[in-house]
């Protein structure tokens, strides 16, 4: 048999979602004349920002909406996004809680609960435990006491992180997890003061997610990226990547594959055990006429219904079907019967009165799996590790599952583009 041919690259990347898409960016600002190849596993480029468009409708793999911090990344990417209509929102997001729409963040709206579960809700938190939380389950109970935990914090996220809460280390959302602190909750129940959380608008190109991949293309080389080609193995001494196409000789690797996949691909030795996640099975359901105007996306605690979120993609660009997009979170490695959960799915939004009488006209699903990270002690320590020693070797481990953590995709491009800072600086 003969060996398959060698190519020589300065930099090698891993995955053609928003990091790997966003480093090769970075670096070619930085190093215009080196050589980069990004070689992508699947048949398509995005990633978990993939867009689907099925009878008029447009879908993600699940809501991606953009809070962006950083005004120059958003202008970065808007500017290579000619034509595309994109709109800033501001949200509407709701929990259906016993029956009843109260506004998110839950803590900042316990007045909006009915008189006698409000006080429990505000007595509970004066009075709550105090100390050292280990976990984020007990974080919560510290935090906000138990009514606001038990009615809403710990059902949800149990739902979607379909794992103990008491597992996951105490900052497993980092700034994802809306704190409030008595002096905000009852600032928010004076009339005409809202606070809305972490994200108070949001943006969406009219054209779904997959617009921010392709204005990370829009000034690569052709050639650059290779799809269907899947890194399998690095030989991190000798500096050669094998795909089944062919060898690379690299001067460096920039790797957005999950972590414990890298590692196994360079042969270090890891514990891939610490690397435990859900799974998140989407349902984009598309309808022959309107729904709920007033919503763009709702949390659903209760552990009876088979979804924790639902969004209405339709109220973003005031369109006259209803489009949602419906989650449910999944412990690892399950096997999901998805005919028999999509029965369920439609169940439950008749239930909740979603739909009434609307025919389903267009429909697709998809698991993603890894979804959300469970982040505890051990699979901080063990990142850590990994990419301190894969780093040593010029393999740089980047993105959400590169460095297992909970992230949007603006920090994958403020992630990717320090490190092309750092790394040209040497
Ligand atoms: C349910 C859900 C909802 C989300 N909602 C939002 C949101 O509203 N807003 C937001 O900003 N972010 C959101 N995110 C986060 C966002 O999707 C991620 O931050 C982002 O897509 C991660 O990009 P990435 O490039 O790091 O990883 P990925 O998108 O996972 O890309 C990695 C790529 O590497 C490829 N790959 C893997 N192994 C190999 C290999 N050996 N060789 C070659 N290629 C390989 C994979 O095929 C994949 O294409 C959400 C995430 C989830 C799970």
């Amino acid at each position: 048999m003969t060996e398959a041919p060698i190519v020589d690259t300065d930099v090698l990347v891993l995955g053609a979602g928003v990091s790997g898409l966003g480093f090769a960016n970075w670096w070619r600002e930085q190093r215009p004349d080196e050589r980069v190849v990004v070689c992508e596993a699947d048949s398509e480029v995005g990633g978990y920002c993939k867009t689907v468009t099925k009878a008029g409708f447009v879908w993600d793999y699940s809501g991606h909406f953009f809070h962006f911090k950083d005004p120059a990344i958003e202008a970065w990417l808007r500017a290579r996004m000619p034509g595309q209509e994109v709109r800033t929102i501001e949200r509407v997001a709701k929990i259906r809680y016993a029956g009843r729409d109260i506004d998110f963040p839950f803590q900042k709206h316990i007045h909006q609960l009915p008189l006698d579960e409000f006080l429990e809700c505000l007595t509970e938190l004066y009075f709550r435990p105090h100390g050292e939380p280990r976990s984020f389950g007990e974080m919560l109970y510290q935090r906000l006491g138990k009514g606001i935990t038990e009615k809403f914090l710990r059902p949800y996220n149990e739902k979607l992180y379909a794992t103990s809460l008491d597992a996951l280390d105490v900052d497993a959302m980092g700034r994802f997890f809306p704190h409030a602190d008595i002096a905000d909750i009852i600032a928010n129940m004076r009339p005409g003061h809202r606070q809305h959380g972490y994200n108070a608008t949001f943006t969406y190109p009219a054209g779904g997610a997959i617009q921010y991949i392709h204005a990370l293309l829009r000034d690569l080389p052709p050639g650059t990226v290779a799809t269907g080609e899947p890194v399998t193995s690095i030989d991190l001494a000798a500096r050669i990547a094998t795909t089944p196409k062919r060898r690379l000789r690299y001067r460096r690797i920039v790797s957005s594959a999950p972590l414990r996949a890298l590692a196994r691909i360079c042969n270090v030795p890891h514990d891939g055990s610490v690397f435990t996640s859900n799974q998140v099975l989407v349902f984009n359901l598309g309808f022959d006429r309107k729904g709920a105007r007033d919503v763009h996306w709702m949390y659903f605690p209760d552990p009876a219904l088979s979804f924790y979120r639902v969004g209405w993609y339709d109220n973003i660009f005031d369109s006259d079907r209803m489009s949602l997009y419906v989650e449910i979170g999944l412990p690892d490695g399950a096997h999901p019967d998805v005919a028999a959960l999509r029965t369920r799915v439609l169940d439950d939004l008749r239930r909740e009165q979603i739909i009434t009488d609307h025919q389903l006209v267009a429909e697709h699903s998809v698991a993603m799996d890894p979804a959300y990270c469970h982040i505890t002690k051990a699979s901080l320590a063990e990142t850590a590790r990994l990419k301190a020693l894969l780093a040593a070797e010029d393999v740089h481990s980047v993105g959400r599952y590169g460095g297992w953590t909970y992230c949007s995709i603006e920090d994958n491009l403020l992630e990717t583009r320090a490190l092309a800072t750092s790394l040209a600086r040497g």
